[in-house]
């Protein structure tokens, strides 16, 4: 009995100390994680929401750029993160294609993480460089048949969203390119731009400016539909790729464990974010939709993540694609 009484207070002690914690939060600068290298559309949408939740929040949120392994190795250092809300993390569909692609995964992407919401839905763009020998799709078919893999075609690793479209691409055409992975699709633009590869597959949210302003070739887009910001860029599916469909979901995260009324706290900071008008006005431009409220929630994200990995094992199973 006397042993209880100090073991009592003790955990008292700790669950108000606790209590206390998450009422303050947050107290000190919050760390979005980034899995892919600045200057990409991850990084893009990122510190497009940053500054609004950090208002929101009273704490700056800075961006974290952890790249490497189309994704993996930023969703590792996450799930492994303290649970407080000080490390968040923002990363797109393939949160849901990793655990088919890797098989030696270091994290559960169902079990690791506390689910805070849904945030953009992004379409992909078909690019070549400048001066490549090609203008339509079909004229494009036409030097792939002819050059096979001397072709190269980049990607922002695997698992990336650029190296899913590339494979379906390049499925879709049946021929295999030379594909050449970066830490993210900002390195990989560059050397596009720089005409150091052919082609790219590549999120509206990086590519929409450079195609206006001619600085790259597009050959289509990833929707059934022409895209309001193209409304001049046919779709690959209207040109012959029938059924070719990549639209790039993203979703935010934070550690398992990380407290309700933290996560709550962190809700409400994307949700302020993603209403902000500038925000919203600069996505538009880039043709990014904002999720409707029902999704921008832990169990929208949730959900989502669970029918997409199942979506998603079969057809790379199939496709007898592996990372690891
Ligand atoms: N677009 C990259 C990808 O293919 C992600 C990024 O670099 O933001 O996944």
């Amino acid at each position: 009995m006397r042993l209880a009484r100090p073991l009592l207070a003790l955990a008292l002690a700790a669950a108000s100390l606790a209590a206390g914690a998450q009422a303050a939060f947050p107290d000190r600068p919050v760390t979005l994680v980034v899995p892919f290298a600045a200057g990409g559309p991850t990084d893009v949408v990122a510190r497009m929401m940053a500054i609004p939740m950090g208002r929101s929040l009273g704490q700056s949120v800075t961006v974290e750029n952890t790249v490497g392994a189309g994704g993996t190795i930023a969703a590792t250092r996450v799930a492994r993160a303290q649970p407080n809300g000080y490390t968040v993390f923002l990363h797109h569909m393939g949160m849901s294609t990793a655990p088919a692609l890797y098989k030696k995964l270091q994290f559960d992407p169902l079990k690791d993480f506390e689910t805070i919401g849904q945030v953009v839905d992004v379409p992909m763009t078909l690019l070549a460089r400048k001066d490549f020998p090609a203008n339509t799709l079909p004229e494009l078919q036409a030097v792939i048949k002819r050059e096979g893999n001397k072709i190269s075609l980049a990607n922002a690793g695997l698992g990336a969203v650029s190296h899913l479209c590339g494979l379906l691409f390049q499925s879709a055409v049946g021929t295999e390119l030379t594909t050449v992975p970066f830490s993210g699709t900002g390195p990989a633009m560059n050397a596009l731009l720089g005409g150091q590869v052919d082609l790219l597959c590549d999120q509206t949210t990086q590519t929409v400016p450079l195609i206006k302003d001619g600085r790259v070739k597009v050959f289509g887009v990833t929707t059934p539909r022409r895209l309001e910001a193209l409304p001049n860029v046919p779709s690959l599916d209207e040109q012959g790729l029938k059924g070719f469909e990549v639209k790039v979901w993203h979703g935010l995260y934070a550690p398992k464990g990380t407290p309700q009324p933290v996560l709550d706290k962190l809700n409400a900071a994307l949700r302020v974010a993603m209403q902000d008008p500038e925000v919203k006005k600069r996505l538009a431009d880039l043709n990014a939709d904002i999720v409707p409220a029902d999704k921008m929630s832990p169990a929208g994200l949730r959900t989502h993540l669970e029918a997409e990995i199942a979506k998603w094992g079969p057809v790379i199973r199939k496709a007898g694609v592996y990372a690891d």
